[in-house]
This record gives structure tokens, C-alpha cells and sequence, in this order.
């Protein structure tokens, strides 16, 4: 198996992974999802990646810890420290508690975790019962000198981090913000940004703590500062989370990091590109999202939209269009029929019906498939090219359907379904009636006895009741059109 590597936002190179501390262990923290709405499929890209590099991991056999954060407060309506926050905005609407609020689109969010198969992170952990820890990191920079008090808040001094506008080489002008804003006067540099947040004099919070700076709540920059030194210790493996993170959130967490511990708090920082629609980053703020339970609705398997994801490059945008995703979808069913073609075979094997030959030769040409599979993942994680060895080695079975053992080929699907988590051999296929089953096996028989007229009566029949059968040299297959 090759070397694993990845992109490292950092040093702005590709790099070979190697772990920072103890060999096999990885520590992984994933920026998570501010819930105040529903998770949609441009959330799902950024999550999917998550999933796949983690399984990608362990496939090269790593144990990965995998931290997430779940922002349930002080994540204002501006970058800049001003605006409302989104929580208590939402709650507003909705007339209901932020805790509501947070319960309600956390539970949604794991939903659509599990719809798309993504294993859920070792530590879920919302910002709100991680006060303690966000006024430790907020004392420590205040120890060492780099917070400064306005009429607002406590707020991080960025010049006094040597690097922090090269911080992921961007340009001076990328960085945030030199838009006007309400206390930009009393900030020192424009880049700075809240640690501490007072609460406004005139109206009551929902969501406030006392702090030795006075009542209010932490900044959005500094929970995954804490959670992370909290699960992972101060210097880790990697840290992920959508390109948009970049310009500010990202150089704001490292910033803190440094001033605490001199390092850049993970090694390797690996960012997804985003999902558009109709040219736009989609976004709840842009109102134009999709849901997975759109899909169903539209009858569209969820994994559908895995697949999608995978077909498209990580460090790329990818355009949302339903075509696309049902395409996808056609592309699943075809490699669910697939599947379901060796499972029959298999059973053949067993029973001794069909006879196979060279199947020892081709279990090498399986492995082969399968190690250029993770190679293509290793790789800089690229799926596009993974998945179109899978094409390529059904193709060639499809070919030579009776000199590759089914039980090794089924094998190998599941490795490969590991990491893609397709649901490639085990999903779950609707079941046919014995009526129809019945049907296709008198079918069979007659069109053994060369009576074609007769079988193709009962093939109308079958399909007339939705269901299709579909021929092989020696076997058939019953599917549901
Ligand atoms: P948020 O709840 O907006 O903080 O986003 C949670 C995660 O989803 C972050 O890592 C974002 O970068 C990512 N994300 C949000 N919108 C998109 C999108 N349209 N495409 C890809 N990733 C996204
Ligand atoms: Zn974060």
C-alpha cells in the first residue's frame, strides 16, 4: 500500500501523513455544524469527506479519535463580531428556547449523519457545556498578554502573532475585515477578534455565564481551541472543515494555539471546496438549500448523493443539480444489481449448478483491483479515481462472469464498500413476492424446453406487476423496475 498523502492547507504542499505522536493513534478534530437550522447536502459534502479520510485512515490501519464540535452559541451574524447571534435569533423565531433550538437541529443533524452512512465522531461536543474550558484558554491568553478589554468584550490582539495574516498564505487583502463595523474604532487591528462577549446591558440572554471579565458568553473562535486541547492535548494530527474557514476561523483558532502553546495546535489542516448552487456557496443564509429528505421525497435514495459527492474531487466545488444526483442514483442501482447478480452466483456455486474455472488467478487480479483502490485514496484522497476502479473491476467480472469466485468478489466489494460506505452488498433490495418469484422460475423452465412463445407470455405478466428479469448464460435475476 502507498504512503498516505494529503494536502496540508498549511505549508500549502501535499505531504506524506505521519502521525505526530504516538504511532497508530490519530487525533482528528472536524469543525461541526452551528445549530440554529437544518443540515443541508452542502453541509453533507464537507461531512462525507470527514467520513471517507477517516475510514481512509483506518483502512491503512490507524486508530483515529475524532472530536466535533457542536456550536450552540455566540456564533454571530457577521464575521466581524457584531450582529446577532444566530441561536437566540432563531429562538426568537421560532418561539422557543436556544436549548430547544440546539436539541432540535442536533437531532436533525445526526439524522442526516446516518442517512448518508456517516459514522458519528467519538466526542459530540456542544460549545454550551464547554464554558470552563473556553475561560481557561481565555485567561491563558490574557496571562500571556494578548487580549486587550473594549466597551464590548475581551478581544485577541492578531498583531501580536508574528504570522498570522500568512497563516494558510493569503493574501493581506483576503483577510477579514476592513468593513465598517460598529466598535471597529476600538478594536486595534481589524483582524482582531472576541474571545469574551458582554452581554448587552439592556436585555437579558438566554444563553450567559459569569466570567472574571463580567457576564456574557465565549466568542465562536475560542470553543474549538478548548475542546481540542480538552480531547486531543495541545498538538494533534488534523484538523478539518470547509474552505470557508480559511480566511478567518481557521487562522483565529491557530492564532490562540500559538499564543498558548507556540504551535499551530494540528499538523495538517485539510479544507473540502464547497457545494454551489447556481454558482453560490449553498448556504442556510442564502435560503437556496437541499435536503436529504428533499431527495427522498423526489424517491432518491440518500446514497445517492454519497456517491455524488465521491465522484467529485474534494479540494474542488461541485455544482448541485437534481440530474446529476438522480444519475447517481441510477449509477447505485446498477451497482446494487450488480451485487445482487454475484449473490446468485454464489448460491449457484454452492449448489453446484454452475461450474467456474481460473477463479485462483482472478482472486489476484480482486486484490490487485482493490490495492489500486486505496492507493487512489491514499492518494490525496481521490475518490473519483477510486470509484472508477470499482467500474472498472465489475466491468471486467461482468466479462468473465465465471472464473471469479462470487464469495471473493463479494469480499472485495466489501472492502471497497469500507471506505464508501455505499451499502454495496448489504442493502436492502425491496422483497419479491413468491408469486413473481414462482413466475420466473416456471419461465425458465420453459424457455429450457425452447417453448419461447409461452416464456415470453409469462415475462409480460411479470412485468406487467413491476418487476423485470434479467438473463445471464445460465441464471436470471429478479429486480423491481
Ligand atoms: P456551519 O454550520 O455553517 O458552521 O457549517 C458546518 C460545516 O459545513 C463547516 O465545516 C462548513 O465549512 C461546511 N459547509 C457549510 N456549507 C457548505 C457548502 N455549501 N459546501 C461544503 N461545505 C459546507
Ligand atoms: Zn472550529
Amino acid at each position: 500500500m502507498d504512503q498516505i498523502k494529503i494536502y496540508n492547507s498549511f505549508s500549502n504542499n501535499i505531504e506524506d501523513f505521519k502521525p505526530v505522536n504516538k504511532p497508530y493513534l490519530i487525533g482528528m478534530y472536524t469543525c461541526g455544524p452551528t445549530v440554529y437550522s437544518f443540515t443541508h447536502l452542502g453541509h453533507l459534502r464537507t461531512y462525507v469527506f470527514e467520513d471517507v479520510f477517516k475510514k481512509v485512515l483506518i483502512k491503512n490501519e490507524f486508530l483515529v479519535e475524532h472530536v466535533m464540535n457542536t456550536t450552540d452559541i455566540g456564533q454571530l451574524t457577521s464575521d466581524s463580531d457584531t450582529g446577532e447571534d444566530k441561536m437566540e435569533r432563531q429562538a426568537k423565531r421560532e418561539n422557543k428556547s436556544v436549548y430547544q433550538i440546539a436539541n432540535f437541529y442536533t437531532k436533525d443533524f445526526l439524522w442526516n449523519l446516518k442517512q448518508l452512512n456517516i459514522n458519528k465522531p467519538n466526542i459530540l461536543a456542544p460549545a454550551s457545556l464547554h464554558i470552563k474550558e473556553q475561560i481557561n484558554v481565555i485567561k491563558k491568553l490574557e496571562t500571556k498578554g494578548y487580549t486587550y478589554k473594549t466597551s464590548d468584550g475581551i478581544y485577541f490582539d492578531t498583531a501580536k502573532i508574528e504570522n498570522y495574516k500568512t497563516i494558510f498564505n493569503q493574501n493581506k487583502e483576503d483577510l477579514k475585515s476592513d468593513e465598517r463595523i460598529e466598535n471597529a474604532f476600538e478594536k486595534k487591528n481589524s483582524t482582531d477578534f472576541a474571545l469574551w462577549k458582554f452581554s448587552p446591558k439592556d436585555e437579558k440572554r438566554q444563553m450567559e455565564w459569569k466570567s472574571p471579565w463580567g457576564i456574557g458568553f465565549p466568542g465562536w473562535h475560542t470553543e474549538c481551541v478548548a475542546m481540542a486541547f480538552k480531547y486531543l492535548g495541545n498538538y494533534f494530527d488534523i484538523h478539518c472543515g470547509g474552505v470557508d474557514h480559511i480566511p478567518v476561523h481557521h487562522p483565529n483558532e491557530i492564532a490562540q494555539a500559538e499564543a498558548i502553546t507556540g504551535r499551530p495546535l494540528s499538523k495538517y489542516w485539510v479544507h473540502f471546496g464547497f457545494l454551489l448552487k447556481n454558482n453560490e456557496k449553498m448556504s442556510k443564509s442564502s435560503g437556496g438549500f437541499v435536503r436529504v429528505i428533499d431527495l427522498i421525497n423526489l424517491k432518491i435514495n440518500p446514497l445517492a448523493y454519497r456517491l455524488f459527492v465521491l465522484n467529485t474531487y474534494y479540494r474542488k466545488t461541485a455544482d448541485f443539480s437534481i440530474e446529476a444526483i438522480q444519475s447517481s442514483n441510477n449509477a447505485l442501482n446498477n451497482l446494487y444489481a450488480f451485487s445482487e447478480k454475484i449473490k446468485a452466483l454464489k448460491w449457484l456455486k454452492l449448489l453446484r449448478k454452475i461450474k467456474f474455472t481460473n477463479t485462483k488467478l482472478n482472486d489476484k487480479v480482486l486484490y490487485n483491483y482493490y490495492e489500486s483502490f486505496i492507493n487512489a485514496l491514499n492518494d490525496d484522497l481521490n475518490t473519483p479515481k477510486a470509484i472508477e476502479i470499482l467500474w472498472n473491476m465489475t466491468n471486467e467480472i461482468n466479462k468473465n462472469l465465471y472464473s471469479f469466485n462470487p464469495v471473493s468478489v463479494l469480499k472485495t466489494l466489501n472492502e471497497f464498500d469500507s471506505v464508501l460506505s455505499l451499502d454495496i452488498v448489504k442493502h436492502k433490495t425491496d422483497k419479491i413476492p413468491w408469486k413473481i418469484k414462482l413466475l420466473a422460475k416456471k419461465r425458465f423452465i420453459l424457455k429450457k424446453q425452447k417453448k419461447f412463445e409461452l416464456a415470453d407470455k409469462i415475462r409480460e405478466q411479470i412485468t406487467n406487476s413491476g418487476y423485470q428479469i434479467n438473463d445471464y448464460q445460465t441464471f436470471y435475476t429478479i429486480s423491481k423496475i
